[in-house]
């Protein structure tokens, strides 16, 4: 019998260039970003060592105990906060995250707009848009996004796209489709959208950030 030794990170990878080239998309247009929330350091130096640097946490205190040490050794790391922001770790956020991709509300807005003016840095951000209308999820509504654009743009936020989870358990493209165009309507180029289960589907939608943690690591524990 012949070992298949393709790698999980070599599968994924193929199967996003795959979707790009169904879409006539470039394959450089798009990012993987390996969610490595609730895993340890352990679990993430075997996909660094295969050469991924664009990686996802949901939350500044994980973040803070894994990345330092792991960015000693591999300074070009690209690290994305990929999940709800407190206001009152904004400070937090801009120091440790190279891109943040819940920006949700006008107070995180001006929270994050004091953050980096007091900084040096300046984090790519993702405006979430709560693209199903759910009342449990992050993001805003549909209808308060021109003056969260507007907001983000005049406290001086690189803006780099949208973001959105769609809802579980039904079909994701008209979502995903519905967030490419009010990305378009706002002149915004980025599109952080596709995980696991339907990153492929994402991809051939426009997708330039999709998110990826069980498919790379496995299943999570219950608190993920
Ligand atoms: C956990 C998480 C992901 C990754 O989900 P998988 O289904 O494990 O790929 C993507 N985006 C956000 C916002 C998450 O919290």
């Amino acid at each position: 019998m012949i070992a298949d030794d393709t790698t999980k990170l070599q599968a994924i990878r193929s199967r996003i260039a795959k979707a790009a080239e169904i879409a006539d998309r470039r394959v450089t247009d798009v990012t993987l970003i390996a969610v490595s929330k609730t895993h340890p350091v352990e679990a993430i130096e075997p996909l660094l060592v295969e050469g991924q640097r664009v990686f996802g946490e949901n939350r500044v205190q994980e973040a803070s105990e894994k990345w330092p040490a792991l960015r000693e050794e591999y300074p070009d790391v690209e690290l994305h906060l990929i999940g709800q922001l407190q206001s009152n770790k904004a400070a937090e956020a801009v120091a440790l995250f190279d891109c943040i991709h819940a920006v949700d509300r006008p107070s995180l807005v001006t929270a994050l707009g004091k953050a980096m003016a007091a900084s040096d840095r300046r984090p790519d951000c993702f405006l979430q848009v709560n693209i199903g209308d759910e009342p449990q999820k992050g993001g805003c509504a549909i209808a308060d996004l021109p003056a969260l654009v507007e907001q983000a743009r005049a406290a001086g936020l690189p803006i780099a796209g949208l973001m959105c989870l769609p809802p579980a358990d039904v079909e994701p493209a008209p979502y995903f489709a519905l967030l490419a165009k009010l990305a378009r309507d706002h002149g915004l180029t980025g599109l952080s959208m596709g995980m696991s289960d339907d990153f492929e589907t994402a991809v051939t939608i426009g997708a330039t950030h999709v998110r990826i943690g069980s498919a790379l690591f496995g299943a999570r524990g219950v608190a993920a």
